[in-house]
C-alpha cells in the first residue's frame, strides 16, 4: 500500500477513534470498562509492542552502521554537537514559549479547581551525573535487554567506530547489519498496515478514559498546551528548518506528517522511531548517516513537546494553589526542565515524571499533578509529535547542511 494511502487511512482511523471514544464516555463504566480492558486496549497495545520489538535491534543496527558509514570520527563528532546544541536551544525555547503562554492566557486563574482531594507520588528521577557516567554501558547486553537508548546509541557507536577502522576485515559483520536493516526495514512496513487499527483502539481509549468532564473542567489548560505546541512547530521549527536549513517548512511537514500520526498514536518517540527514520531517510531524503544517529538520540534527549507541557503546568498549578513565582523561579524551570528532558527516555507519560521533579525544584506542590493526569494521556499523544518532529527537523538541517561523505555505507 502506498504511504500516502496509509496516512488517510490512519487519520480517517484517528477521527472515527475520536469519535467512538466521545461516544463511550456517555456509555456506563460497566460497559466501557470491558470493552476497553478486553477490545481497545490489547489492540493498541499489541500495535504498540509490534513497533518498539523493533526499535532496540533498529537503533543499534543502523547507529553502527551510521558511525562506520561516516568512516571518520570527526565528523561523527560534528555531527553530535550541532544536534546537541539545537536541542538544547529549542528545548529552552520550548519552555519559554510554554511560560509566556502559560502566563498571557492564565489557564489556572479562573475556574475551580477542587485541590483538596489531590494525591500523587513522584517516581524517583535518577540524578543527572548518574545518567551521564552510565552511559557507557557496563553491560551491553543488559542496555538492550532493557531498553537503555542511551547506552545502546553508545555502544554502537564504539563497534560503528570499530567498523569503520577495520575495514575490509570486518566487512563480513558490516554486510550483516546492512541485511539486519533491510529485514527490519521491510518489518516496519509490514506492520505499519496494522497502525489504523492500532491508532483507532489508542485513541478511543485515551478519550473514553479522560472522560468529557474531565476534558471540559480542563480545557483552558489543554488549550494552553496546545497554543505552546502550534507555535513551537509552525514558528520554531519552520523558522530553523528554512533559516538554518534553508529548506521549505511546508515540505518539511507535509512529508514528516505521517510519522508525527504514529507518534500521535503512540504516545512515545521510541515507539515512533523506527517510522520517523524511515521516513526522514527515504522521503525527506536526510542521509542515512545523520538520520540514523540523530532522530534516535534526539528520541532520548529531545522532547520540546514535554518541555512545553511542564512550563504550561507549571504555571497553571501556580495559579491554582495562588503561589507566585518569582523571575529566578522561572530560570530554574527553564534550566531543570531542559536538563530532565535529557535524562529521560521517550516512552509515554515520563512528562510527569519529570514535571515532579520541575515543581519540586520550585516549591509547587508536587499533589498539583493529579489535577492534569486525567488529560495528560491526551497531551502525551500530541506533544509526542512534536517530539519527534524535533529530532527530525534537527537532522533534517544537518543533513542538508553539510557535507557528509557515505561512500562506506554505500560501498559496504
Ligand atoms: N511520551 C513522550 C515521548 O515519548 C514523553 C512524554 O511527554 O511523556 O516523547
Amino acid at each position: 500500500m502506498d504511504s500516502k494511502k496509509l496516512t488517510k487511512r490512519i487519520l480517517i482511523a484517528l477521527v472515527a477513534g475520536a469519535i467512538v471514544g466521545v461516544a463511550l464516555t456517555f456509555t456506563p463504566e460497566s460497559f466501557f470498562g470491558p470493552l476497553d480492558k478486553y477490545v481497545l486496549d490489547p489492540v493498541g497495545q499489541i500495535f504498540i509492542n509490534l513497533i518498539m520489538m523493533l526499535v532496540v535491534p533498529l537503533v543499534f543496527v543502523s547507529i553502527a552502521l551510521g558511525t562506520a558509514g561516516l568512516g571518520d570520527p570527526k565528523k561523527l563528532g560534528k555531527i553530535g554537537v550541532s544536534a546537541v546544541v539545537f536541542f538544547l536551544t529549542t528545548t529552552a525555547i520550548a519552555i519559554s514559549v510554554g511560560l509566556g503562554l502559560g502566563y498571557l492566557i492564565q489557564p489556572g486563574a479562573s475556574g475551580v479547581f477542587d485541590t483538596s482531594g489531590a494525591d500523587y507520588t513522584p517516581e524517583e528521577t535518577p540524578p543527572m551525573m548518574d545518567t551521564l557516567i552510565n552511559i557507557i554501558p557496563e553491560n551491553p547486553i543488559n542496555a538492550m535487554a532493557s531498553g537503555e537508548m542511551l547506552q545502546i546509541i553508545a555502544f554502537a557507536i564504539f563497534i560503528g567506530v570499530a567498523l569503520a577502522f577495520l575495514s575490509e576485515k570486518t566487512k563480513g559483520i558490516y554486510n550483516l547489519f546492512e541485511q539486519a536493516s533491510e529485514i527490519l526495514n521491510w518489518l516496519i512496513t509490514v506492520i505499519m498496515r496494522f497502525a489504523p487499527y492500532g491508532a483507532f483502539a489508542l485513541i478511543a481509549s485515551a478519550i473514553g478514559d479522560a472522560g468529557l468532564d474531565a476534558i471540559g473542567s480542563m480545557l483552558s489548560y489543554m488549550l494552553t498546551v496546545i497554543a505552546g505546541l502550534l507555535v513551537h512547530a509552525f514558528i520554531i521549527y519552520s523558522l530553523a528548518v528554512w533559516l538554518i536549513g534553508r529548506s521549505n517548512p511546508i515540505t518539511f511537514f507535509k512529508v514528516f506528517f505521517p510519522a508525527m500520526v504514529v507518534g500521535f498514536s503512540t504516545s512515545s518517540s521510541n515507539a515512533a522511531l523506527p517510522v520517523a527514520m524511515k521516513t526522514a531517510q527515504e522521503k525527506l531524503g536526510v542521509k542515512k548517516a545523520v538520520s540514523s544517529f540523530v532522530q534516535p538520540l534526539g528520541a532520548t534527549i529531545n522532547m520540546d513537546g514535554t518541555a512545553i507541557m511542564q512550563a504550561v503546568a507549571t504555571v497553571f498549578i501556580s495559579q491554582v494553589y495562588d503561589i507566585p513565582l518569582a523571575f529566578t523561579d522561572l530560570l530554574i524551570v527553564v534550566l531543570i526542565a531542559t536538563l530532565a528532558s535529557v535524562g529521560t527516555a521517550g516512552v509515554p507519560g515520563v512528562g510527569l515524571v519529570m514535571l515532579a521533579m520541575v515543581l519540586g525544584q520550585i516549591g509547587l506542590p508536587v499533589e498539583g499533578i493529579a489535577l492534569i493526569i486525567g488529560i495528560d494521556r491526551l497531551l502525551d499523544m500530541l506533544r509526542t509529535s512534536l517530539n519527534i518532529a524535533g529530532d527530525a527537523a534537527c537532522a533534517y538541517i544537518i543533513s542538508e547542511r553539510g557535507n557528509w561523505n557515505e561512500e562506506n555505507a554505500e560501498n559496504g
